[in-house]
């Protein structure tokens, strides 16, 4: 069969009431491109939102609308082909983070990012997906991580951190309340975030555990659209929640593997009963209200100022929104400063979706983050503070490509340098 059928036939199966009542919707007014950072930042009309679940439409009209029918035995449309899956696929997974902020002002309310996700199916079903983003699902579903944190090697590390920070991270404890699970982006690219959360949950006295089968948050199956290994992905964690008999999962600093496991891993699979998925940015909140853990208030009030980026599935999906502002607010009340726009309407910064695992995607990718150059910089910000290691990522990636001064901070690692010792 051809790769444009198996997209077509996956298109069509996804197609219920709910899909094809959205398609209808849409006026086609281009309210939705203003609102994606890929249109902004390259001016490139193929970014459009709507032009990204194109081949969704084209399916829909073409095999249940009889105008659709017409358009195509006439020749006015065409029907979808192999040469579309190569050029929607660099659409679609270069140039969209799944952000979701299309779907905020779609005057319609059709919700874009789901629907791209859907023809993310469709490509990864007919195998059209970038060859460095389906190595990384490939290494998650062979090593257990997409950046080889395999057994062997997350032993290594977290055997390594406990040495040079000196913290206790507990491995393995059944009866725990808390499993925390950190990506493999914390434990390769920023080993001192395991610390610094460690320190948080012992400081407030958290009965909590990290977990060897359960050791990545990751889910690069849900970046690629690919359904059997989202679940996988997701299994992975609840079971080893299951196994450890905990009460909750946090996620620690990464957006996209809250949604896959805090709301999207439901649509896809039976998610255990009795386990709450929870967020970092949440718990930290929770901490610091409930007085569990003490903070030096304006302990960053002499570094510049400093703004927060709004990672889109942590603020704007998760809507853990007030909780980093109200601990900044203690730890820099004179130098905290909003970046605009901010909190639910605030911009992408370009990196999450799987888009920078994409070595080809780089000059988009930066592209879009020009954007948040402009708002650090109407911000006056010295640091730009976050809790998603992703976005940390493709801030200091981006910093050193354009040579910004400007600090990057995980605002875990700013809550662990600035707690009061009990
Ligand atoms: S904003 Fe909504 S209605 Fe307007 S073009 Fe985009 S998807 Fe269609
Ligand atoms: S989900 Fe975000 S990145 Fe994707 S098209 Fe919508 S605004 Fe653009």
């Amino acid at each position: 069969m051809e790769k444009s059928q198996t997209a077509v036939n996956t298109f069509v199966k996804e197609t219920g009431a709910w899909i094809a009542a959205q398609l209808e919707a849409c006026t086609r007014c281009g309210m939705c491109a203003e609102a994606c950072h890929f249109y902004q930042g390259t001016g490139n009309p193929e970014y459009a939102p709507v032009w990204k679940i194109e081949l969704l439409r084209r399916a829909y009209e073409q095999r249940f609308t009889l105008s659709g029918k017409f358009k195509l035995a006439l020749g006015l449309e065409k029907a979808v082909t192999d040469a579309d899956l190569t050029h929607w696929s660099e659409i679609d997974y270069y140039a969209c983070t799944m952000c979701n902020k299309c779907s905020m002002v779609c005057p319609m309310g059709i919700n874009l990012g789901s629907m791209i996700h859907d023809v993310r199916t469709g490509l990864s079903n007919a195998q059209a997906v970038p060859a460095d983003l389906h190595a990384a699902v490939e290494k998650q579903e062979n090593e257990g991580s997409p950046l080889g944190v395999t057994d062997a090697v997350f032993k290594q590390r977290i055997e390594w951190v406990a040495d040079e920070w000196e913290i206790e991270l507990p491995v393995d404890v059944k009866g725990a309340d808390t499993l925390v699970v950190f990506s493999s982006i914390e434990v390769m690219k920023f080993p001192s975030n395991l610390a610094a959360i460690a320190k948080i949950m012992n400081a407030a006295g958290e009965k909590w555990t990290i977990s060897t089968k359960g050791r990545e948050v990751v889910n690069f199956g849900f970046y690629e659209g690919n359904e059997e290994l989202t679940v996988l992905f997701a299994s992975r964690v609840f079971d080893a929640a299951k196994e450890l008999g905990v009460k909750r999962v946090m996620v620690t600093e990464c957006g996209h593997a809250y949604d896959a496991l805090r709301w999207s891993a439901a649509n896809f699979m039976q998610v255990p009963a009795g386990i709450e998925v929870t967020h970092i940015a949440g718990v930290l909140g929770e901490f610091v209200k409930s007085g569990r853990i003490k903070l030096k208030p304006g302990a960053y009030d002499n570094d510049g100022a400093i703004t927060f980026h709004d990672a889109c599935k942590i603020q704007r999906r998760g809507s853990h929104i007030q909780e980093p502002r109200d601990i900044l607010n203690i730890l820099a009340p004179k130098s905290f400063k909003e970046m605009t726009p901010n909190k639910e309407e605030a911009i992408c910064c370009g990196g999450g979706g799987g888009v920078i695992a994409i070595k080809d995607a780089d000059p988009i990718r930066y592209a879009a983050f020009e954007l948040k150059i402009d708002q650090i910089k109407k911000a006056n910000a010295k640091t730009v503070a976050m809790v998603c290691s992703n976005c940390r990522l493709q801030f200091t990636d981006s910093v050193q490509h354009f040579n910004l001064d400007v600090k990057v901070a995980g605002l875990s690692q700013m809550v662990a340098d600035a707690l009061v010792e009990k």
